[in-house]
């Protein structure tokens, strides 16, 4: 069936015919002219491929003479060529721009002794952005969980002289899947852990802890928000389809007995991939790719056999199964965006049910942050590990930085410096400025 195809290799069978449409590529690097044309795989197979074994050369019959003049041709031709060839230096100052500069900080978690062969699952900063915490956990479970994990937290003065200190660490044993800093307290954070419990830890004293059983199943999501009436509330989402709200006093770990749960996926089937909130919506991306926003009805005076009838909710079209992130603008919470498994951005009002905008990526997206001071910016992180600039209005791209051999896996703003933090699957941590 393949016998007409022109290259055999290992996993893929290419052929040379062009898809129409498809453009080449060309680009030219160091005087070196490279043509990349597009290919179409026809099929996935796996073949033998077998090496010839090499002749072996016998260096006595060699006419040395010979050689010699032609490579002294070889040189003379060189020599009166080279003045047209492209200049280097020009190449070499675009790689230095886009390629890590001074100014990154980069700290390896894997020298760490308790980390081991593990994975960065979270990281967060604290409200006054002199503080660093990240967490790890497994990402594949195929059995119970009762690894050991910790939440590592680095001082940024520290960082930024060459340190790698951890100041300070939490350990559990369960694999940490997500983490939050308080909004105003800069020294509580919470970690959301695979076996549904979510811990609310002080750093600053020893760090003593307080754990609330809120989920049957791992912890999808957990923030902080400061509501209009200044009250601070913590709102978790888990696996097991239930969100969560409890009011807390600002400065103590004191809850006010009351939690308020809503059902939003299916119990033992359908759990919450992805979550936000602002001041008044929830935002819940489901595993099987349903959105839906909430208005939540959790002021004082609802009985609490009433409170599930006070919540409105407004679902969306999306158009894929696999939603990586969704995420409420900073600056409008009636704006939404999501990235999907398949490369795209859609842009959402929240009374409107099918997205404003779709913008096609061109790579992979694994985590997303709106900025923060202008509504139509967003960064994304991509599995090739570059860290890429989004304008939504005009859709124009701009890579900022790419970090060799990562997969970005967690990616968080400085609320208070203009830099932002970056966490590999294989333990790198990255600080850089985003501008
Ligand atoms: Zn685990």
């Amino acid at each position: 069936m393949f016998s007409d195809s022109p290259v055999n290799v290992v996993g893929f069978n290419h052929t040379e015919t062009h898809r129409k449409g498809k453009t080449e590529k060309s680009s030219q690097y160091n005087g070196l002219f490279t043509e990349d044309k597009s290919c179409d795989t026809v099929d996935v197979k796996t073949v033998e491929t077998q090496t010839d074994a090499f002749e072996n050369i016998d260096i006595g019959k060699i006419d040395l003479v010979a050689l010699n003049n032609c490579l002294e041709k070889g040189l003379r031709l060189l020599k009166t060529e080279c003045n047209g060839w492209p200049e280097m230096h020009s190449y070499e100052e675009k790689i230095q721009k886009d390629i890590n500069d001074d100014k990154t900080i980069k700290v390896s978690l894997r020298q760490h002794p308790s980390f081991g062969a593990k994975n960065i699952s979270a990281l967060g900063w604290n409200c006054s952005g002199d503080k660093l915490m990240v967490a790890t956990g497994e990402h594949c479970h195929t059995q119970w969980c009762n690894h050991l994990n910790s939440v590592f937290v680095y001082t940024i003065s520290d960082l930024e002289n060459n340190g790698s200190t951890v100041s300070n660490k939490l350990e559990v044993t369960s694999c940490i899947t997500c983490l939050a800093t308080h909004p105003t307290n800069e020294y509580l954070i919470t970690a959301g852990l695979y076996n549904g419990e979510l811990l609310i830890c002080n750093t600053n004293d020893n760090m003593s802890m307080v754990s609330l059983e809120w989920h049957s199943q791992p912890v999808s999501e957990s923030l902080w928000f400061v509501r209009s009436d200044l009250r601070v509330v913590l709102i978790t989402a888990g696996k097991d389809g239930y969100v969560c709200v409890g009011t807390m006093m600002s400065d103590k770990i004191k809850f006010i007995q009351r939690i308020c749960r809503y059902l939003v996926g299916i119990p033992g089937k359908v759990g919450i991939q992805c979550f936000d909130y602002s001041n008044r919506h929830f935002l819940v991306a489901l595993e099987n790719g349903k959105i839906s926003s909430h208005l939540c009805g959790t002021t004082r005076n609802i009985k609490e056999d009433q409170v599930l009838e006070a919540v409105t909710v407004k679902t969306y079209n999306g158009c894929s199964l696999m939603i990586e992130n969704i995420q409420f603008c900073h600056k409008n919470s009636t704006t939404f965006i999501i990235t999907q498994f398949d490369c795209t951005i859609l842009l959402y009002n929240v009374y409107q049910k099918d997205p404003q905008k779709i913008i096609f990526n061109q790579k992979l997206i694994t985590r997303l942050c709106w900025s923060l001071e202008n509504e139509f910016i967003v960064y994304i992180g991509e599995d090739n590990g570059e860290l890429t600039k989004i304008n939504l209005i005009n859709e124009k791209t701009d890579s900022i930085k790419k970090f060799k051999s990562c997969d970005i896996i967690a990616m968080k703003i400085n609320p208070k410096r203009k830099n932002i933090a970056i966490g590999s699957l294989q333990g790198e941590i990255y600080i850089c400025k985003y501008e």
